[in-house]
């Protein structure tokens, strides 16, 4: 696994993780990236996180990086690491409930909407803001927020991705000195894929979502 172990010594030299996102890969693919030491899986649906997750070894870290709907959060609350994808109060609420139900604490990212695309999704600042500002939220016992999340906009303009990826940086930054300034957990910024990885490194983040570039190009069915 060459490009595995050239892009851990490319993660490594700004202290960041990889989320290798194995979506529509069969087992054996993310068997081998395994054996290799890979132990941090993405997926992006639901009822195939679960199936992989039987068919796996159990100290793989399983995340979640799709669009999550609140009622499939039950199905993955024994056994997700991080939840990437948080988009809404009510999403937010049901994962707790269900942590809860498990006896677990579950970590999450805040989704950040950063693209021009309006098909991507996720919070504003402002939202984000007066969520994190709510007394609700603040009475949640059984998730705890690690950090932001997003995805840039689809395109060759490199100045338009580092500067999506900036304010997502920004975001973070003030986010973390406003509501988590004690905090020792809030410390991920999850952002750049195969194609932005590099830009988004330069950027900050912490933790980058690399499917086609380790497992090959995707064949949806
Ligand atoms: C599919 C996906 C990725 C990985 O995309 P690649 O371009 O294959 O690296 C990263 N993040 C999210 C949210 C995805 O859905």
């Amino acid at each position: 696994m060459e490009i595995l172990k050239s892009l851990e010594k490319e993660l490594s030299a700004y202290k960041a993780q990889l989320v290798a996102v194995s979506k529509t890969k069969p087992v054996s693919a993310i068997q081998e990236l395994y054996d290799a030491g890979q132990r941090i899986f993405g997926e992006n649906r639901v009822q195939e996180l679960v199936e992989k997750e039987n068919a796996l070894p159990k100290d793989i870290q399983w995340q979640m990086i799709g669009r999550l709907q609140t009622n499939k959060v039950k199905q993955i609350a024994s056994f997700i690491d991080l939840i990437h994808s948080v988009d809404s109060e009510r999403l937010l609420l049901e994962i707790n409930k269900r942590a809860k139900m498990e006896d677990r604490v579950i970590d999450c990212l805040l989704q950040f909407f950063i693209a021009e695309e309006s098909t991507k999704q996720g919070f504003s600042f402002e939202e984000a803001q007066s969520l994190l500002k709510s007394p609700v939220y603040l009475s949640l016992q059984n998730i705890r927020i690690k950090g932001v999340m997003g995805m840039a906009t689809f395109t060759s303009n490199h100045d338009q991705v580092r500067s999506e990826f900036a304010r997502l940086r920004g975001i973070f930054e003030q986010l973390k000195a406003e509501h988590f300034p004690e905090s020792g957990h809030f410390t991920e910024i999850s952002m750049g894929m195969s194609g932005d990885y590099a830009l988004a490194l330069e950027e900050g983040s912490t933790l980058v979502r690399i499917g086609s570039l380790l497992f090959g190009t995707r064949n949806y069915h």
